[in-house]
């Protein structure tokens, strides 16, 4: 099968370190740089070289280092940025310069002060002077999704005739939606001359959300470069997040049928290695990324889970390099997750043990909502000292009466019980109906 291969153009450095509170040193830029190799990217976009000394320097430097990727730099229409920039990566392997001018009306008549005229020279000039400097040449109309259609395709096919190799259309303001983006792509490969010899890339913002849906939806529309960063970090709201697009191709191959030389091992470690950096963590329910991606907490997807993963989970936490599918132990977690827990740890009880284990697990759970190992391990000893004060459990008692009348009879339990209330109707209809094929498991009395 023959897969169109979508080049992935990240731009964590750049447009990434744009965002509040993410600015990288250059040390740093270099180390991100490094990884962002290891995870197969395409094209760093390293920085802006003209904006700062340090920028300057950091894309100097991976360029100097970072051998197999394409390395980007930016530069707006102007002569001292385009110059500045392909200094910075003159000594890349593979250099790239981008070059980018805003076409839509607002950002010409308020922020640039041009007519569309003075617009589409700067945009055919600036790019042959980038390309009399370097083959590799990125135009971006920023602003594009706002731009007259019209006039936008003029430009396109100015900067397509000045020898750029990839033109990109930015949603710099994250106002598109999949219909409309999708629909711009069309309409640019439609009617500029000349656009089937360069790359279209997409370069979408998620002020609503949709910069991945709107990522997507370019690619089905013929762009093969995407736009993207780790963790989606960037300008405002951010960018399309990296790993969603790269999952979604993996995953569903069945809607998006494209490849990507991203190694999927790479992608939690370049995540991880991002939010240190940065010191900005990653959100914890975050897609792929996140500390809850992978994490299942109530009792029945926690059993689920432990059957067969395929129940709750559409990809694995190791193709995305995740070490380990964490089940949290909280107080909707089952007698099962916890006996698993329990011997990772090293410890296995008995049936009788483990009601109280699990009773005081249940206990500590209500009060403090997510029990580490270190408590567990602390629980465990309790229950080994004072292993002959056991209470014992009936053969014939379901797990949960046994534990709940462990708990009514017990000094030591402060709180009230949290799973006294198997005589709420919804409970109860639960539990029923999870019996019928988990006979073993009374235990979601206590949870769900
Ligand atoms: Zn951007």
């Amino acid at each position: 099968m023959d897969r169109p291969r979508i080049i992935i153009f990240d731009t964590s450095l750049r447009d990434g370190e744009q965002s509040p509170g993410c600015s990288m040193n250059v040390e740093e830029k270099l180390r991100l740089a490094q990884q962002l190799d290891r995870l197969g990217v395409d094209v760093i976009e390293a920085g802006f070289p003209i904006a700062s000394d340090g920028d300057f320097e950091a894309v100097r430097a991976i360029s100097a280092s970072v051998r197999r990727p394409i390395i980007a730099a930016l530069a707006r229409a102007v002569p001292g940025d385009i110059d500045r920039a392909w200094q910075a990566i003159q000594g890349a392997a593979r250099p790239r310069i981008h070059v980018v001018l805003a076409t839509s009306d607002i950002h010409l008549k308020y922020k640039l002060r041009i007519t569309r005229e003075e617009c589409l020279e700067k945009a055919r000039e600036s790019v042959r002077r980038a390309k009399a400097l370097c083959a590799d040449v990125e135009f971006s109309p920023e602003d594009a999704t706002r731009s007259d259609q019209d006039f936008l395709c003029q430009v396109v096919e100015a900067v397509v005739a000045a020898g750029a190799t990839t033109v990109n259309i930015p949603d710099t303001v994250g106002y598109s939606t999949p219909e409309d983006y999708g629909r711009l792509l069309r309409i640019l490969r439609e009617r500029v001359a000349g656009i089937e010899k360069v790359t279209i890339s997409t370069h979408c913002h998620n002020d609503l959300g949709l910069a991945v849906a709107n990522s997507m939806a370019g690619v089905q529309a013929g762009a093969r470069q995407v736009e993207c960063t780790i963790n989606g970090i960037g300008e405002r709201a951010g960018n399309a997040s990296l790993e969603e697009i790269v999952m979604a191709m993996r995953v569903r191959p069945d809607r998006y049928p494209y490849e990507t030389g991203i190694v999927g091992e790479q992608i939690y470690a370049s995540s991880q290695m991002l939010a240190e950096i940065t010191r900005v963590p990653v959100q914890p329910n975050k897609a792929i990324t996140g500390r809850n991606a992978f994490a299942h907490e109530a009792g029945i997807h926690q059993d689920g889970m432990l059957k067969n993963p395929l129940t709750y989970e559409i990809m694995t936490p190791q193709s995305v390099g995740v070490p380990d599918s964490r089940l949290v132990l909280g107080k909707h977690s089952g007698r099962h997750a916890l006996a698993l827990r329990c011997e990772q740890l090293g410890h296995q009880f008995d049936r009788r043990e483990l009601d109280e284990v699990y009773r005081r697990f249940v206990v500590l759970a209500d009060r403090i909502k997510k029990v580490q190992d270190s408590h567990l391990l602390e629980l465990i000893q309790e229950v080994c000292a004072q292993g002959k004060r056991i209470p014992p459990a009936s053969a014939a008692m379901p797990y949960a009466k046994a534990a709940s009348a462990a708990v009514a009879s017990s000094n030591e339990v402060q709180l009230p019980f949290p799973g006294t209330a198997p005589a709420n109707g919804s409970t109860s209809s639960i539990t029923v109906a999870f019996a019928d094929y988990h006979g073993e498991q009374e235990d979601y009395l206590w949870g769900v």
